[in-house]
């Protein structure tokens, strides 16, 4: 039973790498028109990669964080993304409908994600799909909603909106919060955003660097790390 339920883990964390890596190339790749099937090359030699140099996490150890061919420095970005991602995607049941509709949540989250730490802001479109998942499987529940369910999301709401109208966040940070409240639930995203503001103060207090942070990545880890504990 236990060798079982480590092969479960083990595939489980293989696909969510390989879907934290394919995020990664959709960034990489989002101005090209063939952004889905089109091979990955370096782009330091332009060499295409064949399939070996491919694998999630493995290619990286092996080429010990190098280009099989020019020998530079693949970046260590990419390699701790696919391993968050692997740890993301360990709990998911993927043969479950509902749980599959969640590994489409997060893995949109991980895309905006990206995009907000590389570029701190995020193309609109992406928000299509969630926003589409909730309308088509969530709207019962969200009709439904009880008095603590208002009580956790309206204040959080208009404080979000009151930050935005200041410019103090962008209001790509009031949508993901109302998508991570419209799926998972409204405390949930409390927490999340707890936890994410945490991370984000104490990364800040550490780097010294009175700069913007992206705070979608925070979001991020925050939900990965609440529904490990789930
Ligand atoms: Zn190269």
């Amino acid at each position: 039973m236990e060798g079982i339920l480590l092969i479960y883990l083990l595939t489980n964390f293989f696909i969510g790498s390989c879907i934290a890596s394919h995020a990664c190339v959709i960034y990489d790749r989002y101005s090209n028109d063939d952004m889905i099937l089109s091979r990955s090359y370096c782009k330091n030699c332009n060499n295409m990669l064949n399939l070996l140099d491919e694998i999630p996490i493995i290619s990286y150890l092996f080429l010990k964080g190098k280009c099989r061919y020019c020998k530079n420095n693949i970046s260590a970005e990419l390699f701790l993304t696919e391993l968050i991602g692997g740890f993301t995607f360990i709990k998911i049941d993927f043969s479950s409908y509902n749980e599959l509709t969640t590994a489409i949540m997060i893995s949109v989250l991980l895309i905006i994600a990206i995009f907000d730490y590389k570029d701190k802001e995020f193309p609109t479109i992406l928000l299509l799909t969630p926003f589409c998942i909730i309308l088509f499987t969530k709207i019962n529940i969200i009709q439904n909603y009880s008095i603590v369910d208002l009580v956790e999301l309206v204040p959080i709401t208009i404080l979000l909106i009151t930050l935005v109208s200041k410019q103090k966040i962008g209001s790509g940070d009031l949508f993901i919060y109302l998508l991570i409240a419209l799926y998972f639930n409204p405390s949930f995203a409390n927490s999340t955003f707890l936890i994410a503001s945490i991370l984000l103060i104490a990364h800040y207090i550490f780097k010294k660097q009175n700069i913007t942070f992206p705070f979608i990545p925070y979001i991020f880890i925050a939900t990965v790390f609440q529904l490990l504990l789930e």
